[in-house]
């Protein structure tokens, strides 16, 4: 059972979506066009960006649970809407944990409160899943370090005002993840880059439009010494490792609310659809495939909550958060199809939300860590402990 807080929470969130989100997602996603700056700026005043960070550095000071809650309900609306907080919250927890006290001083306020909004750049063209297999090198020249190397699928990288950059400062390719550190570069946001230093090229997407994601290129592009997340070397491997139980539990509340969305247009339209004189909610096997989707959603959402409960305990849950985004990820796939076959031929058409959702839904065994790579981390954990 949720807190009366909680649950004020949820219903607040609600709200913002009915009136601000859902009557611009269908129009922005089938333009592709980028969320408003001005929903942006809503968001950074409710909080949003800031719920697990304490007020002392720009937070709202509240919990994991509520980081599930609010991300679930924004992304019951829009999925690109309940992931513009996701980079914030990474590049926050890795200042907030490892960052020196000037980091933590200088960037973390902003960021908690979503007055600099980052983006991240950990994967390559030629290194995704093996992220120990990064080329991008960061060279010490001065009080400087000098970053050259291709990037992908940044999202955000264009509005952000703070590029996360994972980059090889060891520069023996065998020390792996031993040889990787986090920068801060810093960038005006806009729609431009500033090439050589930072280039970027959108990429064409089927989903998770509102938001951009782009090929990055870097080319001596010059960073203060003191931009490298803690101030040591070759950390940052390590570093990125520790904000994963966070971020995956940010992603399976997403993949809860994207699932919960796709369930509230399918129950809609089985019970307004009438086919053979009567509304196709009436048919067992709809009603069937309604039932399994409220029961699938119900518990992803639960595991979802433990993780967060644990992680607002202090405990390990690497594993159980792991295993609600793995679980979330197949779940919303599933249900997001079954929604879309509700619908029958409309579901196929742009006209109908239930579309936006279903392509959306099929990212989340792609990002944040595929479904492959997530049932390998938890069945090490299993056999090696
Ligand atoms: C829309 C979108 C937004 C993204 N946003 C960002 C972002 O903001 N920042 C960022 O840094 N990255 C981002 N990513 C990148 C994302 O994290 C990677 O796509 C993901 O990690 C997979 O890497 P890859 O695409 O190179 O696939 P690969 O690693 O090449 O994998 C290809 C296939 O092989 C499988 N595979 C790979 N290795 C193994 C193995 N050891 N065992 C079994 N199977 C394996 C994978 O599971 C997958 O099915 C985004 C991706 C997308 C699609």
């Amino acid at each position: 059972m949720l807190s009366e807080l909680h649950q004020e929470l949820r219903r607040s969130v609600r709200d913002f979506v009915v009136k601000e989100i859902l009557p611009l997602a269908d129009v922005l996603d089938r333009e592709e066009k980028d969320i408003p700056d001005e929903l942006i700026k809503k968001m950074v005043e409710l909080g949003y960006f800031g719920l697990i960070f304490p007020p002392e550095q720009g937070g709202v000071g509240l919990d994991h649970l509520a980081l599930a809650i609010v991300s679930e309900e924004l992304s019951r609306g829009w999925l690109s809407v309940g992931s513009v907080l996701t980079r914030n919250l990474i590049t926050g927890i890795l200042i907030q944990a490892h960052g020196t006290e000037e980091q933590k001083r200088r960037f973390l306020p902003g960021i908690a409160s979503g007055e600099i909004l980052t983006a991240a750049a950990f994967t390559e063209p030629d290194a995704g899943s093996d992220t120990a297999g990064i080329k991008t090198r960061a060279k010490r020249d001065g009080d400087r370090y000098l970053i050259s190397g291709a990037k992908t699928w940044c999202t955000f990288a264009d509005r952000a005002h703070i590029l996360t950059v994972l980059a090889r400062t060891d520069p023996d390719p065998a020390k792996r993840h031993r040889g990787l550190s986090l920068f801060l570069v810093e960038k005006v946001p806009g729609d431009r880059f500033d090439p050589p230093r930072i280039a970027g090229e959108p990429i064409p997407t089927i989903g998770y439009h509102g938001m951009h994601c782009f090929t990055l290129g870097l080319q001596d592009c010059s960073v203060p010494a003191d931009h490298l997340i803690g101030g040591a070397e070759n950390r940052g491997f390590y570093q990125l490792m520790s904000a994963y139980e966070s971020a995956r539990i940010q992603t399976a509340a997403r993949a809860v609310g994207v699932a919960q969305g796709a369930l509230d247009l399918a129950l809609k339209y089985a019970k307004e659809r009438h086919q053979f004189g009567q509304p196709i909610s009436q048919f067992q096997a709809i009603r069937h495939k309604l039932a399994d989707m409220a029961t699938e959603i119900e518990a992803t959402r639960q595991l979802t909550y433990y993780a967060a409960k644990m992680k607002d305990t202090g405990t390990r849950c690497d594993l159980e958060a792991g295993m609600a985004k793995l679980f979330a990820a197949d779940m919303v796939e599933r249900v997001a199809s079954e929604a879309l076959q509700i619908h029958g031929g409309y579901g196929y058409s742009k006209e109908y939300s239930i579309q936006r959702y279903w392509r959306d839904a099929r990212l989340f065994r792609v990002f944040e860590g595929t479904s492959e790579i997530q049932r390998e981390v938890i069945a090490k954990r299993l056999i090696e402990g």
